[in-house]
């Protein structure tokens, strides 16, 4: 009988064992199951390879400035709002007359934002040059600039209007500068890349891989981040950019490095020993 125990005790722990390492084996085999489509590349010289990029960032940037525009025919109309210069029923009381001129404000800080974040997508997929500081820094930057148009001509006319109470100047300027901190922050390119960049990038890998979604392209196809995509594009780094993938993976930009310099020290120790 106490055989017996043991011996399922021993065949129930083996199983367990047995169970744990199919289901490591199976773990292992769902992270590297990619189905890899290979994409060719369009382009062979750089000036082919930029007029893909400006194709490809044309629609963000039309609706950028479209947006931008929205922002400041809404920015108008707060403005005339709040000097009543147009006026209906309910704006002539006095919370209508807030609601009036603070929706326009909040639709005026959503056409900003929207359209800052459009710009700076066109700009990451078609880089300007950086060789040009200053322009380079407007380029990237427009969000700001347009978040410091959509919102100080309002804070200008509110200050200097005599005929609005202090309470209600208080407020305008209040929202309009709160709605200025965040345009301006979302406007300005933490992360710029520029022109020069993106064309090193172009051809210094033969097989990187992308996402249909993702904005980047990873060197490894087991890079960590690409688990749980199963389905992966391949193609050389100028590929990638044409595919609008316009940076590598920092994850894997910095394995690259490790390995680069793993294999620089073997090299090094390689040339060190002395032949015989
Ligand atoms: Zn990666």
């Amino acid at each position: 009988m106490a055989t017996n125990k043991n011996n399922d005790a021993a065949q129930d722990a083996a199983k367990k064992a047995l169970a744990a390492v199919q289901a490591k084996k199976a773990a292992e085999k769902k992270k590297v199951e990619h189905t890899i489509t290979h994409v060719g590349q369009e382009s062979t010289s750089a000036e082919e390879l930029l007029a893909i990029t400006k194709k490809n960032a044309t629609p963000y940037r039309i609706g950028a400035v479209v947006l931008w525009l929205l922002a400041i025919g809404f920015e108008v109309l707060a403005i005339l709002f709040f000097k009543c210069v147009i006026q209906f029923s309910f704006t002539m009381e006095k919370p209508g007359w807030y609601a009036a001129w603070i929706i326009c404000l909040v639709l005026d800080l959503i056409c900003v934002v929207i359209g800052s974040l459009l710009w700076k997508k066109g700009n990451h997929l078609d880089p300007k040059s950086a060789k040009n500081k200053l322009t380079f820094w407007l380029h990237n930057n427009l969000g700001l600039v347009m978040a410091a148009l959509a919102f100080f001509p309002f804070i200008i006319v509110v200050l200097t209007d005599k005929n609005a109470q202090k309470q209600s100047k208080i407020v305008a300027v209040a929202a309009a500068v709160v709605a200025l901190i965040i345009a301006g922050l979302t406007g300005y390119d933490w992360n710029p890349i520029s022109q020069e960049e993106l064309l090193e990038s172009a051809g210094v890998g033969d097989h990187v891989y992308w996402t249909e979604s993702g904005t980047v392209y990873h060197a490894f196809e087991d890079c960590s981040h690409l688990n749980h995509s199963k389905e992966l594009f391949e193609g050389t780094s100028t590929t990638a950019i044409e595919q609008g993938k316009t940076r590598i993976c920092k994850t894997c930009e910095q394995r690259a490095e490790k390995e680069a310099a793993k294999a620089d020290t073997v090299v090094t120790e390689v040339e060190q020993t002395p032949v015989e």
